[in-house]
């Protein structure tokens, strides 16, 4: 079934960690699943990627020419930039042994890339690694959270840099509704004096 590639799918705060987080449930075998398995599922993102990351695209059109000739690089791409930051978010410092890998899976999404500053179209897959480096930054990396509800990984653009959840709306709710039938539940197993 096709996906729909809502706002709470672009949770990631930038294209490269929207990619990562396109594997659901990642690290629990029996719910993980991947929103990218069908490579027609790429332009479908590139194409909402394209309203909800302007800024960060600088307003052009992300281009898809042959989803299936993409397709190993841009998961290639994914997942070395999900290895890196989540052993970052971890370690509190950039990964270095991961960074040979995702530099070379980057490598291979600007090969051949020709845009100009004034281009009115991207490569997705050039894109992709564009973004996945401009998180080597100290400051863009040293931003990067992991949600402990659903596991994905985000940027956190609040003032504070105490963002807790990807998506409060989902996650944080989720949390707090689990929270409160706990305590229903403990409250409800007192015994009545
Ligand atoms: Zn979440």
């Amino acid at each position: 079934m096709a996906v729909s590639w809502t706002r709470h799918r672009f949770s990631g705060g930038t294209l490269a960690l929207d990619a990562t987080n396109t594997v659901v449930h990642r690290g629990d075998a029996s719910r993980s699943f991947d929103r990218f398995d069908d490579p027609a599922e790429i332009p479908r993102f590139a194409a909402a990627a394209r309203g909800f990351r302007a800024a960060e695209l600088a307003h052009r059109e992300l281009s898809v020419c042959d989803p299936v000739a993409i397709h190993g690089t841009v998961l290639a791409i994914r997942e070395a930039t999900d290895a890196l930051f989540r052993a970052t978010v971890r370690n509190g410092e950039l990964h270095q042994a991961l960074l040979p890998r995702f530099l070379r899976a980057c490598a291979d999404g600007l090969e051949g890339n020709s845009e100009a500053g004034g281009d009115p179209a991207i490569r997705f897959e050039a894109a992709l690694a564009k973004s996945a480096l401009s998180l080597l930054a100290e400051h863009s990396y040293r931003r990067i959270r992991n949600c402990p509800n659903c596991n994905w990984l985000f940027l956190d653009k609040s003032r504070n840099g105490s963002r807790l959840w990807c998506d409060m709306a989902v996650c944080g709710n989720r949390q707090k509704a689990k929270r409160h039938y706990r305590r229903r539940k403990a409250e409800e197993d007192q015994p009545h004096v």
